[in-house]
């Protein structure tokens, strides 16, 4: 059977990853969300197992001792990780992936999974990425300062992405990632 294909969507907090994916696979129904572990705290509406899995810091270790994580990282002071099974069962039984990570579990990946794509969601403007982190209101003073910090340095490693897409109007940056995804499905 024909292999599926992994997609990584990657960027700095509060671009729009979550709200562009959200959108995305409500029009493209044939390409799975890959839900990571963290040791963050839930948000409000989160849910465990839909949104993450969360994980008490020393279930998270566990799961690093027993190389349950295809690849895992510190992102802004909280551990997170991509589950490995999940990811490997998906695409040997044919169907894509796709995984919303941070650039350093980017990295990781293209070196185990260099067939993988790579999509590098920038925002407009350093500016428009402060309001955007004001706008969704889940982190607090401190969490914005770290992620913004974080963001500079992030934005540095697109050049490592197959494609970089602007979210600068919402619907616009969806269309051009199920584009992207459809051409690529289509050279698999
Ligand atoms: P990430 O998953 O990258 O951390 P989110 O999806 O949580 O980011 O989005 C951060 C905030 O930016 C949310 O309040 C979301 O509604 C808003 N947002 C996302 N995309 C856009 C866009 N294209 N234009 C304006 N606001 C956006
Ligand atoms: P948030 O706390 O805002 O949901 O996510 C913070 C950052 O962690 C985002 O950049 C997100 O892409 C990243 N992230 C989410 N899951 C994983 C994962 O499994 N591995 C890595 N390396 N980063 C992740």
């Amino acid at each position: 059977m024909k292999e599926g294909k992994l997609f990584v969507l990657s960027g700095p907090s509060g671009v729009g990853k979550g709200t562009v994916l959200k959108e995305l696979l409500r029009q493209k129904k044939d390409i799975v969300f890959s839900v990571s572990a963290t040791t963050r705290a839930p948000r409000p509406g989160e849910i465990h197992g839909r949104d993450y899995f969360f994980l008490k810091p020393e279930e998270f270790k566990k799961g690093i001792e027993e190389n349950r994580y295809l690849e895992w990282a510190k992102v802004h002071n909280h551990l997170y990780g991509t589950p490995r099974d999940f990811v490997e069962k998906t695409i040997q039984s044919g169907n894509h992936i796709i995984l919303d990570i941070d650039v350093q579990g980017a990295k990781q990946i293209k070196e185990k999974c260099p067939s993988g794509v790579f999509i590098f969601l920038a925002p407009p403007s350093l500016e428009e990425l402060a309001r955007r982190l004001d706008k969704r209101g889940t982190d607090s003073c401190g969490e914005k300062k770290t992620r913004l910090q974080n963001a500079l340095r992030e934005i540095e490693e697109k050049k490592g992405f197959n494609y970089v897409v602007v979210n600068d109007r919402l619907q616009k940056a969806v269309d051009q990632i199920r584009k992207i995804i459809c051409q690529e499905e289509g050279s698999s």
